[in-house]
């Protein structure tokens, strides 16, 4: 690749979508001494990954509850830059409480502290009815061909799988253990489980996903003068031949063109649809998945588990098993409840899914199921994630394309990571670092 003769940081590096892909290129740009402008559709920044005000819950609620781990480094390093570290509660201990909501029954997974996994040799630590080698099964994925899917590498007949792989994976890729790529997930084991407890603590954001991940971020940047503008969609991009090659020469906004000149650079960070819809020769994985999250609004907090669960702040997180919901955020009075895979279920009206889901919760909380429903928000989440399958794999694109100042950056490119905000930020600062790599710098 070509460098460029002049001061990188003459021109400025257009930077479009402003979900977190794009807000963290330009918050690693920024850093960088560099001038990033971002233009985004929607008249807000965080994309899939935004709290909104529900007037019907009289609650600010996230579009989605959104599990992190602690050993997500460059979603860290990422609330590290914009000073948002403190808006993320990790909880002090890694412990997974899960319910079988058929027959009740209650467990927790409980990595111990150190990198040495001895917890999975303690019945009281691991999966009731699992074996230790139940644990080493998961070496099947780091080895698995591309072709495989998770299920494929463990023993579906085992009751681990059914509690606590399937749950992870659906989990992690948005998709059924059936059909998830194990070569996916097994970075997000290598990088959590497999670094020890410390690594793999869940966090939840203190005031949301907004005040965490995104109105800092836009605080941080407009604090280096980096400049937003929202309600303006790109229609289409421009190419032609430089010196250096191939380039994007001008970009088509709904607000008008913007040329671009050899001293800039251009960073596309839209879902993979819109990128292909502007760049037709590019492959991107053309199939997604929905989540579907339900929030109820409760009559009052429920009582404070004092058992062994992984309390922290407001939040409380319970894994189900053997219903529709597979995960509960408890806040205070809101229960949350995540559907992933959910593309069956999104087909139902909003009453049919809060309807079918209030039960499952009310036994999840010791309340009687029969009690009327509280009031709800269903939101659907159409295309949440691109299908994160063997097949869609091998359309995930590079970050460099044909075109030498054009980068491309967000949780469907090729990361090696799910789509998840560890891959979205990584996606960012990947998009950042080739172009100052492009200059020379080192990164
Ligand atoms: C319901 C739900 C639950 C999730 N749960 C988890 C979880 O538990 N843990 C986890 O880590 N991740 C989770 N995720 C995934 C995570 O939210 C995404 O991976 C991440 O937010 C993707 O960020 P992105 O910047 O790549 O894409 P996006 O957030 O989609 O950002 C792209 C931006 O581009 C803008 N845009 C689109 N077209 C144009 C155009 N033509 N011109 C200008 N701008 C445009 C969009 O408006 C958007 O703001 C979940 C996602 C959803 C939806």
């Amino acid at each position: 690749m070509s460098k460029k003769s002049h001061n990188p940081r003459e021109g400025t590096v257009h930077i479009i979508g402003a979900g977190l892909a794009g807000l963290a290129s330009a918050v690693r740009l920024a850093q960088a001494g560099y001038r990033p402008t971002l233009y985004e559709s929607a008249d807000h920044a965080g994309g899939r990954c935004r709290s909104l005000f529900e007037t019907t819950l009289d609650r600010l609620i996230d579009n989605g509850n959104h599990l992190l781990l602690s050993g997500n480094r460059a979603t860290m390093d990422y609330l590290h830059a914009i000073g948002a570290q403190g808006e993320l509660s990790v909880a002090p201990r890694a412990v997974y409480p899960f319910v079988d909501i058929r027959d009740g029954k209650r467990w927790s997974v409980r990595p111990n502290r150190g990198r040495v996994p001895w917890w999975i040799f303690s019945q009281s630590r691991r999966v009731p009815g699992s074996r230790p080698w139940d644990y080493f099964a998961a070496l099947g994925l780091a080895w698995a061909r591309p072709d495989k899917t998770v299920a494929d590498c463990f023993d579906t007949s085992r009751p681990v799988y059914e509690r606590f792989w399937e749950p992870l994976a659906v989990a992690v890729l948005n998709a059924g253990a059936h059909e998830g790529a194990a070569r996916l997930l097994w970075p997000v084991i290598r990088l959590t489980f497999g670094k020890g407890e410390a690594a793999c603590r869940p966090c939840f954001t203190r005031q949301g996903l907004s005040g965490t991940f995104v109105d800092p971020a836009l605080a941080w940047l407009s604090g280096q003068e980096a400049k937003i503008n929202f309600q303006t969609r790109i229609r289409s991009l421009q190419t032609g031949a430089d010196n250096n090659g191939n380039a994007v020469t001008e970009l088509d906004f709904s607000s008008g063109a913007i040329p671009v000149t050899d001293k800039d650079y251009v960073i596309l960070a839209v879902p993979p649809e819109a990128a292909s819809s502007l760049l037709p020769e590019l492959s991107v994985p053309s199939e997604s998945r929905t989540i579907v999250n339900v929030h109820f609004r409760l009559s009052q907090p429920p009582p404070t588990d004092t058992g062994d669960t992984s309390d922290i702040g407001e939040t409380r997180l319970t894994g189900i098993i053997g219903g529709h919901a597979q995960w509960l955020f408890l806040r205070g009075d809101v229960a949350s409840v995540t559907v992933s895979a959910a593309d069956k279920l999104a087909q139902e009206s909003a009453e049919t899914i809060a309807q079918c889901i209030w039960p499952e919760i009310a036994r999840v909380l010791d309340m009687d199921a029969d009690r009327p429903l509280p009031p709800y928000r269903v939101i659907k989440e159409k295309r949440a994630t691109f299908a994160q399958t063997p097949d869609q794999l091998a359309f995930r694109a590079r970050t460099r394309t044909s075109c030498n100042n054009l980068f491309l950056a967000g949780d469907w490119t090729d990361t090696g990571l799910p789509a998840t905000i560890e891959g979205a930020i990584e996606s960012g600062f990947a998009a950042a670092a080739a172009i100052m790599e492009n200059n020379g710098e080192r990164t």
